[in-house]
């Protein structure tokens, strides 16, 4: 049959056949930020259109071509987020967060927007993992939210990822900097992409990110920020490199790494991995230290990055590195003879009072019928209840996989199940 209404293009449905695969992400990541000692936050989908203009910057892509922009019924300027620091550091300057805590370490997940081409790794509405420090210049956390980012990958159990780190420098540096690109720039302006001879004057650090081949010629042999970086810019970004030595974090120094938003000073860095094609880029982050500024904030700094869960499972899944649980259920319930309905009920609520998931497949019949889905269900155990037993008050426990099953007393059956569990 075929469907009345379809996905806007570029976005994707996550089915339960699939959705195992985002928990494992969810949780891996939800479990590196308690080992860094990070709390949640969550943001609302949309905020006022002007809060991205001003922070990712309207010289960038997101602004300038990609942002789900709307007017609503008011007449407000608003937008889907196209991504998350905006927001966060919104909320810590208008909750006041950094009045009551000196650092802020925040953590969130959720989907984004941007009117893009789609292709393999790219959508219209795609999922983020990020993290933002806030309040902090120390060169130290540079290192420790690269180590985060590291960390969370190798606990996946990926490997073959690069890791490249550079300097941006403030804008004390950016003004000699921006000089000197445009003085190499210009005589081959004309062979540039239309982009990037408006980034020319604008904006030319971001010729340097231009994926257009042309473009990333000609950018081959230009002028490095590395040469440019004043005497403390350049102290931080050795002191990072110190801290990442120390935590043993491999890394190579990529000077064409700018990253595309405005915000950004000082260290940049991008999570890579080359099997990915194109879109190769798993995490991107870098420092923001004006920022929060910039949103009506007291002169803190700030540094996070963000990553995808799409590329990242692409990732995990060329690398064979996603295996779903054993079991997706603990106990399915099967009876022979309708009415032992009530007593399945009672059985099946009183189990998942005692936290084992159970389920029962209540329309079928014939124990036949129930046993099928049984097996589909993937439970670990299934119990079968039958008219003889239920005069002992007993209860048979079978092991899905092997067939193995014993007869229990029902009273015995959570020890049992518990004993079980644990060995
Ligand atoms: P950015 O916010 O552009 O620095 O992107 C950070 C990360 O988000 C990238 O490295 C990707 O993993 C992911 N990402 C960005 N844009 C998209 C998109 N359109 N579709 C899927 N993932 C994306």
């Amino acid at each position: 049959m075929k469907a009345k209404y379809t996905l806007p293009r570029g976005t994707y449905d996550i089915l339960p056949q699939e959705s195992w695969k985002w928990k494992i992400i969810k949780t891996a990541f939800q479990k590196t930020a308690s080992l860094f000692s990070y709390q949640e936050i969550v943001t609302p989908i949309f905020e006022q259109a002007a809060l991205f203009e001003r922070s990712v910057g309207d010289t960038s892509d997101i602004i300038q071509k990609e942002m789900y922009k709307f007017e609503d019924k008011k007449g407000r300027q608003f937008a889907l987020r196209p991504e998350g620091t905006a927001s966060v550091v919104r909320s810590v300057v208008e909750h006041n967060l950094l009045q009551q805590e000196q650092q802020q370490k925040l953590y969130y997940m959720g989907p984004m927007f941007r009117y893009d081409r789609p292709q393999k790794g790219r959508y219209r509405q795609f999922y983020q993992y990020g993290i933002e420090l806030l309040g902090s210049n120390h060169p130290y956390y540079d290192a420790e939210v690269v180590a985060f980012a590291d960390l969370f990958l190798r606990k996946l159990g990926l490997r073959n990822f690069q890791l490249e780190i550079n300097s941006i420098g403030c804008n004390n540096c950016s003004q000699d900097f921006d000089k000197a690109l445009i003085e190499y720039f210009l005589p081959h302006e004309k062979l540039l992409c239309q982009d990037c001879r408006l980034r020319l004057n604008k904006n030319p650090k971001r010729i340097l990110d231009c994926k257009v081949p042309s473009c990333k010629k000609i950018a081959q042999e230009a002028p490095s920020m590395l040469d440019y970086l004043d005497s403390e810019c350049a102290t931080h970004f050795k002191k990072v490199q110190e801290y990442l030595n120390t935590l043993e974090i491999p890394y190579i120094v990529n000077p064409k790494i700018v990253r595309g938003l405005d915000y950004y000073t000082q260290t940049a860095f991008e999570f890579t991995d080359s099997n990915l094609g194109a879109q190769s880029t798993l995490i991107g982050g870098g420092r923001y230290n004006k920022l929060v500024s910039e949103l009506g904030g007291k002169d803190v700094a700030g540094i996070g990055f963000a990553g995808g869960f799409e590329r990242l499972l692409l990732s995990l899944e060329s690398e064979k590195l996603l295996s779903r649980e054993a079991y997706d259920l603990d106990i399915f319930v099967v009876i022979a003879g309708e009415n032992l309905e009530l007593h399945a009920i009672e059985l099946i609520h009183f189990l998942r009072k005692n936290s084992f998931s159970t389920d029962f497949a209540f329309e079928k019949k014939s124990v036949r019928a129930q046993m099928k889905a049984a097996d589909k269900s993937n439970a670990k155990y299934v119990l079968l209840l039958g008219e003889e037993e239920l005069k002992e008050d007993k209860i048979v426990v079978r092991k899905l996989q092997s067939g193995v099953q014993t007869t229990l007393a029902k009273n015995n059956l959570i020890s049992f199940l518990r004993n079980d569990e644990s060995r």
